[in-house]
Order: C-alpha cells, then structure tokens, then sequence
C-alpha cells in the first residue's frame, strides 16, 4: 500500500518511499570499475569490459575494436568508404523506476567532450541517493504535418472536412505498405488559403519516419484528389530536425517524464550544494531561457541525448527536436530538492534504422533496449539519463566546480596528450 502523504507533503514526493523498495534492480550492478594510476591501460579497459560482460551477458566485440562488415551499411549510407570513430565510455548503473517496472543499466555515451561521462554517473549517483528516480512515458505519436494549398480560405475550410471524414480511408492506405504503422489521428488548421493537416501514426518499434512519410505522401496525393486542392506538399509545415514550438507544446514520438526527490544531505555530501542553491539557479537560467526564447528548457539535453545517440546509432539530427523540454527544481516541504525532467518529443527506435548493427547494436543491447517491444525502455532510459546529467551540471555551477572539472578532465590542448592519466 503507498504510504499516505503527510502533513505539507505531496502524494508524489511520498510514492517514492515505495519505488526505493521496488527498485529492487539498483544493487544488483556493480559500480564501473576505474584505475586510480591509468585509467586508460589495456587492463583498465578490460576490466570494465568484463564487468560489463558479466553484468549484461552482452559481448562488446564491435565496441572492443572488431571490423564491422561494410554490408551493413547498404540501406545506411551511400558512397560508403569506412565508419567514424567516436569513443564510448559507459556511465552509470543508472537504475530507476519505469513504467514497466525497475531498470538498472549502464549507459553508453560516444563523446569527446571529457568530464561528460562522469557528470552523467555523478548524477545518477545523486538520483539514487534517495528513493529513486521514476519514468512515465506521455504519449507515443510521430506526427506529420503535410499542406494542401486551395483558391481561398472558403475553399481550405470545406476541405477540412474531407479530410476529417477521410481518417478511415487513409488508416487503410497506411496499413497497406506496413503492419507495424497505424494511423492514429488528423487533425487539421486553416492558415490563410492553405490548410495545414497533422497526421500523428504509432510506429512500434522504430523511429518510423520512412513509414510515415510514405503513408504521408500516398494519403495527401488521395486527400488533394478528394478535396481539389492546387498543391500538396508532404512535408509542407516542416517540423522535421528543428527546433520548432510543436516540439515543445504537442510533442513529437515519445514523450517521457523522469523526476526524483534528493536529500539535503546527499546533495551536500556529493555535491557540496543545497536545495536553496539548486531552485535558485533553476530560476535565473529559467530567465534566461524566456528572453532567449529557446524550446529548451533543460540545461543540457542534447549533451546526455547526443553522446547515446551516437553509441545506439540513432539518427543525431533529430536533436533539434528531440532536445527540447523543461528542467523542474523545487524544494520539498521537508526540504530536499525535488527534480523533474519532460522530454515531449523523443524520436528514437530500437529497431530500425541505424540500431541494428555493430556497435550501435551492442551498445542497445548493454541496456536491453536492443529490437522489438523494447523502444519504450530507451525512451525511459534516456529521460532518466537527461535527468542525472541536468542534475550534476546544475549542482556544478551552484559550487562553482563546473570550468574546474572540465580543466582537469576536458582539457586537450594539441600535442599535450590531453588532462593527466589518473585525473579526476
Ligand atoms: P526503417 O529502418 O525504415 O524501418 C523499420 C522497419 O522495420 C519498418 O518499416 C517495419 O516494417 C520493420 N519492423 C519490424 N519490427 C518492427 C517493430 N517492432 N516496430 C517497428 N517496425 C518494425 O525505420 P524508420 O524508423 O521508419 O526510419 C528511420 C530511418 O529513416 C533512419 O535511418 C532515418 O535516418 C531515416 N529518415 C528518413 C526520413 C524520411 O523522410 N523518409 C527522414 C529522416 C530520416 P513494416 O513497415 O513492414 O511494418
């Protein structure tokens, strides 16, 4: 049974005493192993690989160095002349409640920006301090948003209709070039002469933008026969890969929430901050967002998203949306500092695309996000993941760590061999 909120408590801050006892994954991961003298020696690597190994079950060989066959890059890339190489380093475990149930998983990150993957694990170690941080998934819809452009706006409005009344018809249009597509909904807005149609499909498993587009393209060519319209244009109002406000106010893939309650103490132990601090900074860079009328609201989204795209072979450019978001810091009527991230607009699969070889398969695989029935994990994942590494950056410009970290661990200066072995 939760326990019932007390006095000046919210519901919410209360379930996470329950969620710490469900989360019964967390202490099953061992910590990643480090090397204090050289973290970067064959033996260091290969310890954390066996941990890894014998954590997970999952071979790393691709990550590890093996070649990956260059036919799997047809369908990928054309003019194919070899792979980039960006390194992976895992951080973590970062476990937390889902809507599936407790997650407990290490998270790999290609990047170059050092100090990053130990930001990323320093916050999922905060995030575990107290109860636990706990995920929900939103909604689940990739949206289109194809134009049909008329004579006037009499002729867009009437046509609204012919559109709306055609939802079956097109639902079948969609079923007939894929089985795990559906059409969901249409809906649809008059600008002047054109009218503006946001078509929303579920898409299993995978991004699911080549299904979508096709049933786009097939429905719209069907709508503007039915409705007389000049021009069709697929991709009329064109959300896709950037920044735009329907990222952030209706969504676009999988919206996932992630938030967590920390202790006063936990967060003075491990980041020499306090919950005054945090909701203090949180309103000066809210602030700051407003006047630079950004769509995101977190502080670093794209640095925790971007690196795990790269390593599970998401396609990077949806960022620009998928960046988008809010970043919540409040105290706690017992005075800890409640956190909470939303992300509306993630679009990332599991199968499909590039998440199905090498590397990028390894890497899904480590979390057991790799295939079918396994996108709302990752989604789950990468929420809680934005989470610990907002959380960790934040609390490093509170304490004013955050330009010292990045001397010690980021620093490359050319010809230098980059920060000192063993820095920390
Ligand atoms: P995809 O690789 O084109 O398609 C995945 C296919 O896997 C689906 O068509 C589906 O077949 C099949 N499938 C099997 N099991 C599935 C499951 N559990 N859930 C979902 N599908 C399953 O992937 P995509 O996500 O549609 O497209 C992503 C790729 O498109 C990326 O490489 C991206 O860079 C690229 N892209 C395309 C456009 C565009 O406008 N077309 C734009 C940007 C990016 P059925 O359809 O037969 O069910």
């Amino acid at each position: 049974m939760p326990r019932r909120a007390g006095a000046g408590e919210s519901n919410a801050v209360a379930d996470f005493t329950i969620l710490r006892a469900m989360t019964t994954e967390r202490s099953d991961l061992p910590r990643v192993p480090r090397d204090q003298g050289d973290d970067y020696s064959a033996e260091a690597i290969e310890a954390r690989r066996r941990v890894l190994r014998e954590a997970t079950g999952v071979e790393l060989a691709h990550v590890a160095g093996g070649s990956v066959p260059a036919t799997e890059a047809r369908g990928k890339v054309e003019n194919f002349v070899g792979h980039a190489q960006v390194p992976i380093g895992v951080a973590g475990p970062l476990a937390f409640e889902s809507d599936e149930g407790p997650v407990a998983v290490y998270v790999p990150m290609a990047t170059t920006e050092g100090a990053m993957v130990a930001s990323y694990s320093r916050g999922m170690r905060l995030a575990a301090s107290g109860a636990g941080i706990r995920t929900r998934v939103l909604a689940d819809g990739l949206s289109q948003h194809p134009v049909l452009v008329f004579a006037d706006a009499a002729a867009a409005h009437a046509a609204a209709d012919v559109c709306a009344a055609s939802l079956d018809d097109c639902r079948a249009i969609t079923k007939s070039i894929t089985s795990h597509g559906a059409l969901a909904s249409i809906a649809t807005q008059v600008v002047g002469r054109r009218l503006i149609l946001r078509m929303v499909f579920t898409t299993g498993d995978a991004i699911g933008i080549n299904m979508a587009a096709r049933a786009t393209d097939l429905c719209l060519a069907e709508l503007a026969r039915r409705t007389d319209a000049l021009e069709r244009h697929v991709h009329g109002q064109d959300v896709e890969k950037r920044a735009n406000a329907r990222a952030l106010v209706e969504g676009r893939g999988r919206g996932v929430v992630a938030d967590c309650v920390v202790p006063r103490d936990a967060l003075a132990d491990l980041a020499r901050t306090t919950p005054d601090a945090m909701v203090a900074i949180g309103r000066t860079y809210a602030t700051g967002y407003a006047q630079l009328g950004t769509q995101n609201w977190t502080v670093q989204a794209a640095n925790g998203l971007g690196a795990v795209f790269l390593a599970c072979g998401q396609d990077v450019a949806y960022l620009t949306e998928c960046a988008t978001g809010f970043l919540d810091l409040e105290r706690t009527a017992a005075g800890d500092l409640y956190v909470a991230v939303t992300l509306p607009s993630l679009l990332v699969g599991t199968v499909g695309g590039g998440s199905g070889q090498g590397t990028a398969a390894e890497c899904l695989a480590l979390m057991d996000c790799l295939g079918a029935g396994k996108a709302r994990r990752f989604a789950q994942v990468l929420a809680a993941t934005v989470l610990a590494g907002d959380l960790s950056l934040m609390a490093a410009f509170t304490a004013h760590e955050f330009s010292g970290a990045h001397e010690r661990l980021g620093r490359n200066r050319p010809g230098a061999g980059g920060p000192a072995e063993g820095a920390r």
